[in-house]
């Protein structure tokens, strides 16, 4: 039986049965894939502390069969970005780009440009960036990933072009930007959207990685964007994003003890 190796962000660990764990992730060539780590919670050279939820490891993994789960052999440590689960902003914030990860992929479906997005964020988040910053870029980037691109650079109904000291809205519903002009006459959701917000998220819908992590979104404008992510996006899925009240409760400052003590 062939064994491959594959690089992966681990997103879900759940228990199974006495000793093994499952293990959802997501990997350049896989995309979103799970597998059953037998014997995980014995096995102290294969697996210990390694599976663990925003690690960046290495898979050695048999292929499943049919629809079944992959088997997962080995796993060798790259980053355990450790204090991800340690600080509680970073925690929420990871916990929400990896549900919404999960939301936008499908099983199986390779895609090594939100593995990069994913690894860069457990990266900034680890490095102690400002997490409601790195979640915006996130939000952002992985709408682009998946085919749903916010319309920033002109009106979504007229089509004019976006310019400074003019009035911008967006219309949530769309995921476009909408003028003065236009607002009035469109219904549904239309939230405001200040120019200095509006042109970060311009330059960020563009920027390669490197240039990201250069990139500075202010507190209150990466509030605002990720408000309007989050509207687009629950428009899009018609489903809730859980990990949503945890980052809400973050941007208010509302940071409870953590880890939890027991
Ligand atoms: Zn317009």
């Amino acid at each position: 039986m062939n064994y491959c190796r594959t690089r992966a962000i681990v997103l879900q660990v759940t228990a199974h049965g006495e000793a093994d764990k499952i293990v959802t992730f997501f990997s350049p060539d896989l995309g979103r894939a799970t597998g059953i780590a037998k014997g995980a919670k014995r096995s102290l050279k294969r697996f210990v502390n390694k599976l663990e939820e925003f690690s960046l490891l290495q898979f050695i993994y048999r292929p499943a069969r049919g629809d079944g789960l992959l088997f997962l052999s080995e796993a060798e440590l790259e980053n355990a970005h450790l204090s991800l689960r340690t600080h509680y902003d970073r925690y929420v914030t990871a916990t929400y780009a990896g549900e919404l990860t999960l939301r936008f992929t499908l099983e199986q479906d390779p895609d090594p440009e939100i593995f990069a997005l994913l690894a860069w964020t457990m990266h900034e988040l680890a490095d102690g960036r400002e997490p409601l910053e790195v979640a915006a870029f996130f939000h952002l980037r992985l709408l682009g990933a998946a085919g749903y691109e916010p319309r920033l650079d002109r009106c979504g109904f007229c089509g004019r072009t976006v310019e400074n000291g003019q009035e911008w809205s967006m219309h949530a519903g769309r995921g476009v930007v909408v003028c003065g002009g236009c607002r009035q006459d469109q219904r549904g959701s239309i939230l405001p959207l200040r120019m200095q917000t509006l042109r970060c998220l311009q330059h960020a819908q563009r920027a390669d990685l490197k240039s990201l992590s250069r990139l500075r979104l202010a507190r209150k404008n990466a509030l605002e964007a990720l408000t309007l992510l989050h509207r687009y996006t629950q428009h899009l899925l018609q489903h809730d994003i859980h990990a949503w009240q945890q980052m809400r409760r973050l941007a208010a400052d509302q940071i409870p003890a953590f880890p939890p003590s027991v």
